[in-house]
């Protein structure tokens, strides 16, 4: 065991036994400090600030809060080679390469939004548990869809009364969210037509609040987006093509966007891994044009952010490459930081455990190569370490 473990380990077991990590600097959320040290005792922060006494020497880098994927699907795995009544079973144990790819990108929390069988609340409590290496879970269960027709999953809800029903089993199997597909479009099929009305839209989001949760909307077009943001969601997924007026009422309401850019990226980048014909590639670049200038749009008009990769499949551990799009839509390397951190806590409504390097938060900490500030790829690309909750569960310093 090395010097740095035994400091993990003992930093976990005994409360009275805290450990220090001196960085190049820290930034905290809101600033950075040069030359300072975090101490960690437990699986939260004693403090930020200057050094002294013995420290674990982590002076190459520079430390962010653990960042926040707000909109993954780590269930999604490719070539479960499982029998189909046994599927679920198989889902969770292959989707831990998601989990610990998720974490080598530094993102210690995440945002699961669909699954199926439950696969994503089995994962959510088996890391809680500590049985599982993976990024603290919030998850949705099954996402809401207006399927019509014979084919009636535990997902399909049509009509207010089966959606308030639908959402409602959601959050009773355990759900710490609703989510709801309001409209087409998903892989290479990037239309955006509408699937939900107002009305059915309002239903969700009356019996996720009325149980105190919140509802995370997927809109591809502005259609669905427009009657979400009338019908008071809490964050918009995808929600290309938005008019000025939807953005502006986004901004109004303090609604959070997650426009989730990259992952038509991914699906370009692995059209042929993914089985996508040859001619959705002009589609599905056009629409990654599209989604960034809504983006650049609703950051100009004052839209909160957070981070969102959309990851599926062999994606994860590009959770972050979104923080490019982010910069490109017009935001500071800081900005972005943000999004990925503080905004995603916010959401999260764990603003006051996650998302910054302060006392009394649980010590979620990833230390990156360069200075994060000067170039938002030092996060996407050169992430050397990870701390989740005093636990350290990446260590590439060696
Ligand atoms: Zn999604």
């Amino acid at each position: 065991m090395s010097f740095r473990r035994a400091l993990a380990l003992a930093s976990l077991s005994t409360s009275a036994w805290a450990a220090s990590y001196h960085f190049a600097a820290i930034w905290d959320g809101e600033k950075i400090v040069r030359d300072a040290c975090i101490t960690v005792d437990g699986d939260k922060i004693q403090s930020v600030g200057p050094c002294a006494g013995e420290a674990v020497d982590l002076t190459k880098y520079t430390a962010i809060p653990g960042l926040i994927d707000v909109h993954t699907h780590m269930t999604f795995v490719l070539g479960n080679p499982v029998a189909r009544a046994a599927r679920n079973a198989a889902t969770v144990f292959l989707a831990q390469d998601n989990a610990r790819k998720t974490l080598e990108a530094g993102v210690t929390t995440v945002r699961d939004l669909g699954s199926s069988g439950y696969t994503d609340i089995a994962m959510r409590d088996l890391i809680a548990a500590g049985k599982m290496l993976g990024p603290r879970m919030f998850v949705a269960g099954y996402g809401l869809q207006n399927t019509r027709g014979t084919n009636v999953t535990p997902n399909t809800a049509h009509g207010p009364v089966e959606v308030d029903k639908v959402a409602r089993a959601q959050i009773a199997a355990g759900a710490d969210w609703v989510k709801m597909y309001a409209s087409t479009g998903t892989g290479q099929d990037v239309s955006g037509t509408q699937t939900y009305s107002f009305d059915e839209i309002k239903a969700a989001v009356d019996a996720a609040h009325a149980l105190h949760k919140r509802i995370a909307v997927h809109s591809y077009g502005p259609d669905a987006a427009r009657d979400a943001v009338r019908a008071g969601v809490d964050s918009l997924e995808h929600a290309t093509d938005m008019d000025d007026e939807t953005i502006a009422e986004i901004a109004r309401r303090k609604i959070v966007y997650v426009p989730t850019i990259d992952h038509n990226r991914y699906y370009v980048d692995n059209y042929q891994l993914l089985r996508y014909r040859a001619d959705s590639l002009p589609k599905l670049n056009d629409y990654i044009q599209r989604n960034l200038q809504t983006a650049r749009k609703a950051f100009a008009a004052g839209v909160t952010f957070a981070m969102g990769s959309d990851a599926v499949y062999t994606m994860f551990g590009e959770n972050t490459r979104e923080l490019g799009w982010f910069v490109k839509a017009g935001m500071t390397p800081e900005q972005a930081l943000r999004a990925a951190t503080v905004n995603g806590a916010a959401l999260l409504e764990m603003d006051k455990k996650l998302g910054a390097l302060r006392e009394g938060y649980l010590a979620d900490i990833v230390a990156v190569e360069g200075d994060p500030l000067a170039d938002i790829q030092t996060v996407v690309e050169k992430v050397r370490w990870v701390m989740k909750a005093g636990k350290i569960v990446v260590d590439k310093t060696r």
